[in-house]
């Protein structure tokens, strides 16, 4: 039987980690070295491995990520392993999911525990995700699972996949949904397919996103008794501050604290604003509240209302909306599907 092609791209992180003379942990493997540690690979695929960058994923880009899409785009293989760091990877899976256009599983994985600790999981998650790519479940609905995510023995939709700990080893949860599939013994075990009509909407609006220029979205997380400073400065300097888009974490269904609401409307006339749920995501309201502060007025005020998205999604989505070069309307109707 022939085996699948399944290209692996290295892009860093505690996964391609090795220490230095003082022991502290550097970036410094490459996709040979992470294929080469795990031997069983090749009964289950043809393995052939990239070396993108050697960079931690809290400094990758998002030039970087449009540049790796281009570069899947471009591949002839029967699927595609990103291996990266953990801290951003619920943002680059889902910026991955808006751009890449194939009929292929492209998947995500990385590393909690690094090379030079007792049980790594790197070699075990880069298997998993190799599996996965080869199941013929996965293989027959990539389409509709989208790009996944796969951490400890479960596979995640980029849309819904959150870091959940800094440091635990299973610090990767879908808390709005669950997981699509576990892996249990060598089998991938279907447990759900994703709902994508949001996606696949965005997806259709977004073509121009690749070419489009970087457009820096401000991420204001709103906590008890905000004062608003931040928000005040975006208001009146926001040509110096070079932000083209805010993304609000609000709190409950889309709130905001009372002493900041005009301010927040004010911002919302001048920049793409959204709220997004700072509660980890989820549906938000949209009319059950009343006051100045609450989602009646904000969304009639012309607040953009997030959906279900987690704002670090939300401002993902929003960056690549603006690059698109999609207007406050066009942005809005985007956002509306995510419910
Ligand atoms: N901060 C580094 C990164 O995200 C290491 C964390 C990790 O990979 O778990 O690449």
């Amino acid at each position: 039987m022939t085996r699948p092609r399944i290209k692996v791209l290295a892009l860093g992180g505690t996964i391609a980690t090795r220490p230095d003379a003082s022991g502290a942990m550097q970036m410094g493997l490459g996709a040979d070295d992470l294929v080469a540690a795990v031997p069983a690979l090749a009964a289950l695929a043809e393995v052939a491995a990239e070396t993108v960058s050697k960079v931690g994923s809290h400094s990758l880009g998002f030039d970087q990520i449009h540049a790796l899409a281009a570069r899947i785009a471009a591949l002839d293989a029967d699927g595609v392993i990103v291996t990266q760091g953990t801290d951003t990877l619920e943002e680059t899976a889902f910026l991955l999911d808006l751009l890449v256009d194939r009929d292929i599983p492209v998947i995500v994985t990385a590393a909690m525990r690094n090379p030079a600790l007792t049980s790594p999981d790197g070699p075990g998650n880069l298997l998993a995700a190799v599996r996965v790519a080869c199941d013929p479940w996965v293989r027959a609905h990539a389409a509709a699972l989208g790009v996944m995510a796969v951490m400890l023995d479960e596979v995640y939709s980029a849309g819904d996949v959150q870091k959940t700990h800094p440091t635990r080893l299973d610090a990767f949860a879908s808390p709005q949904t669950g997981p699509l599939a576990a892996l249990v013994e060598d089998r991938v075990v279907p447990l759900a397919l994703p709902v994508r009509d949001a996606m696949t909407a965005a997806r259709a609006r977004l073509g121009a996103a690749a070419g489009g220029k970087a457009a820096p979205v401000a991420l204001c997380w709103l906590g008890l008794d905000e004062p608003g400073f931040m928000i005040e400065a975006l208001v009146d300097h926001r040509d110096r501050l070079g932000y083209r888009g805010v993304v609000l974490g609000a709190m409950g269904g889309g709130h905001v604290p009372e002493r900041v609401a005009s301010l927040v409307v004010r911002l919302a006339a001048l920049l793409p604003t959204v709220v997004s749920p700072r509660a980890s995501g989820g549906p938000m309201l949209r009319q059950t509240y009343g006051g100045p502060s609450s989602e009646i007025a904000l969304r009639k005020a012309g607040l953009i209302w997030g959906g279900r998205l987690h704002p670090l999604k939300a401002r993902v989505l929003l960056e690549t909306c603006l690059r698109a070069g999609l207007g406050r309307d066009a942005i809005a109707e985007v956002f509306d599907a995510f419910g």
